[in-house]
């Protein structure tokens, strides 16, 4: 996060001095006309065009941007910013800082083109507002619109309640969206067809092992006998569409996964978010959900909220769902529960996974469970913490994984926690991922995620080059090493069998030049821990008992994964839970 940190610092220093340069001009001295200008987002290049009316901007318009969807709508909180106070000079919005800085910085382009000061009216923008109060009241309301809280919303809604979902951020999908969203489904479709046998107590058992036992058996198994219910629910209610191939993650003991087009989570969230809109389902963003209202018997009745201009007093007549996701990123209670997860661990997590709903739920009585158990995904950005698509490949059995000595260390295939663990141990705590043309073409890296391909080249932590001496030289890894490694792996893949970590899946030798090198680290990215439920998603007390009327679902609970969650299988968990707690909350 340090690092982070630096780099945005750098970055906005350099906008500084750009900026600076043109400090004599105003925004009162911008002649009439269009402008285009042009900045960094996270996807790329970012384009807009504003338009000067009376020497003030009277409009922005994004001509083009590969922003992620989702993230895109910080552009459009600060495009109203902008032009109600005149500046670029603007907060970033939080969890979307890379693109909101790239589209300050193409209309502060367009702005000093047309003869202005892009920071000039600063000044504006200080000063605190007073909130307005306002009251309201609905059946249900649901906290945080991830994967869970929109399935809940869509579920509840379906069933017939009024219901209102808050969200703190400007934009819905939470961790969900950034996530690859590939979803374990026992027996699928592409199973049946590939000739994969497979089954939910197969399914069951593996989230079990994966857990290291410690998992409520109860709440496992309602995941495994309805998650294939959940893909086909996505699929038909929301019109997900899912890929025709599947992925084996670590730990299960067949390939099970569905991919969602485009291998990530923005297949789902606009998918469900699209099915909310066309149910009038109701989302205020910005709007954080602040503490649990209880009657006088303890039943949960509403909820307190706030945005930016109105503090909330918000009734719920039938019930309160919490989908507010994990605490990945909230350092403090991460040590608080795991001394060892501090700030010198990165995380993929969106900058809204601070765990309001476990402390929100806990000071109304809601037992917690496995709050230590903080998982770190082994494939992250060294300067950034965000998890990599670029790690498809592994996942798809293309890769090999070695350490700067050349050598391999961990079964590729292995779960996330070993992994990651392996590699905190290596030297630089780092490891780099092998793929060749072929894996490279095979995971459909270039269709799925050429941004985040450019990103890594621009910054240099992937490379390409016609041979393997040539691609470790590039991160100083040992050349002679890494070929016979290389060599001796493809060995394996001939005779079917990884002599020396087990592999539980090479599909084809690396071999077929130009070869690729990713830099990775591990970073926190699932925080097992959390809000103790039934299998019908009620919150319960630490006697075992329900809170009436508050549920809980998704990442926020705990129980579910145990010591350790399998990668594919959160999507299973907050959908199907996500739909028994919009289904009982509506009752
Ligand atoms: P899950 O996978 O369990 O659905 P996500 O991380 O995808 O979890 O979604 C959780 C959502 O809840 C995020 O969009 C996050 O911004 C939102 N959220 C977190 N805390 C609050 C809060 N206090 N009020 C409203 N929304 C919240």
């Amino acid at each position: 996060m340090k690092q982070f940190r630096k780099t945005l610092c750098l970055v906005a220093a350099v906008f500084a001095v750009l900026f600076a340069s043109c400090s004599k001009n105003t925004s009162a001295g911008m002649k009439n006309g269009t402008y285009t200008g042009t900045g960094e987002g996270k996807g790329g290049d970012i384009s807009v065009e504003i338009t000067v009316k009376g020497g003030a901007v009277k409009d922005i318009k994004v001509l083009s941007h590969n922003e992620t969807p989702g993230f895109d709508k910080a552009m459009e909180t600060l495009k109203e910013q902008v032009i109600k106070t005149g500046t670029t000079a603007l907060d970033t919005v939080s969890g979307c800082t890379l693109t909101s800085k790239g589209f300050l910085q193409a209309v502060g382009a367009a702005i000093t083109q047309a003869g202005g000061n892009p920071e000039m009216n600063a000044a504006k923008t200080a000063g605190s507002i007073k909130k307005e109060a306002k009251e309201q009241s609905c059946d249900v309301v649901i906290i945080g619109a991830g994967g869970a809280g929109l399935a809940a919303a869509i579920e509840a809604k379906n069933a017939g309640a009024d219901i209102l979902v808050l969200e703190k951020m400007p934009m819905a999908g939470g961790n969900t969206l950034i996530s690859g969203a590939e979803m374990a489904a026992p027996n699928n479709w592409i199973q049946q067809r590939d000739g994969i046998t497979d089954s939910p107590e197969q399914f069951a058992k593996d989230m079990m092992k994966g857990g290291d036992n410690i998992n409520n058996p109860e709440l496992v198994n309602v995941i495994a006998r309805n998650a294939l219910d959940g893909a086909k629910w996505l699929r038909d209610e929301c019109g997900v569409v899912w890929e025709d191939s599947l992925m084996f993650f670590g730990g299960h003991s067949v390939k099970r996964s569905l991919i969602p087009a485009g291998a990530s989570g923005k297949e789902l969230i606009t998918k469900m978010l699209a099915k909310a809109e066309s149910l009038k389902i109701p989302i205020l963003y910005k709007t954080a959900a602040l503490e649990l209202i209880q009657d006088k018997d303890g039943r949960v009745t509403g909820v307190i909220a706030e945005s930016d201009t109105v503090k909330y007093t918000l009734y719920a007549k039938k019930a309160v769902i919490i989908a507010s996701g994990g605490f990945g990123s909230n350092i403090e209670m991460r040590k608080k529960y795991n001394p060892a997860v501090d700030e010198a661990i990165l995380s993929t997590n969106t900058v809204g996974s601070t765990g309001d709903g476990i402390t929100m739920a806990e000071k109304i009585g809601a037992a917690l469970t496995d709050m230590e158990y903080i998982q770190t995904y082994p494939i992250c950005d060294p300067l950034t913490g965000t998890l990599l698509y670029f790690d498809d490949a592994r996942l798809y059995g293309h890769s090999v994984i070695v350490n700067k000595e050349g050598k391999r260390f961990v079964e590729e295939l292995g779960r996330r926690d070993v992994i990651s663990m392996a590699i905190k141990a290596q030297t630089g705590h780092c490891c780099y991922e092998i793929i060749d043309q072929r894996g490279f073409d095979e995971s459909h890296l270039q269709a799925n995620h050429a941004p985040e391909i450019n990103y890594l080249m621009k910054n240099n932590l992937l490379t390409k080059a016609d041979t393997l001496e040539k691609a470790a030289e590039f991160f100083g890894i040992d050349q002679k090493e890494v070929v016979e490694t290389v060599k001796r792996y493809n060995t394996y893949v001939a005779k079917g069998k990884d002599e020396e970590f087990n592999k539980r899946s090479m599909v084809h030798p690396i071999e077929q030049a130009p070869f690729y090198i990713l830099k990775a680290v591990p970073a926190v990215h699932h925080t097992m821990g959390g809000i103790k439920i039934n299998t019908k998603a009620q919150v319960l007390k630490a006697d075992g008992s329900a809170i009436p009327g508050l549920f809980a679902a998704g990442e926020v609970t705990g129980g579910v994964h145990g010591k350790n969650r399998l990668g594919s299988d959160a999507i299973a968990d907050i959908i199907v839970f996500g739909r028994i707690a919009g289904k009982n909350a509506a009752q």
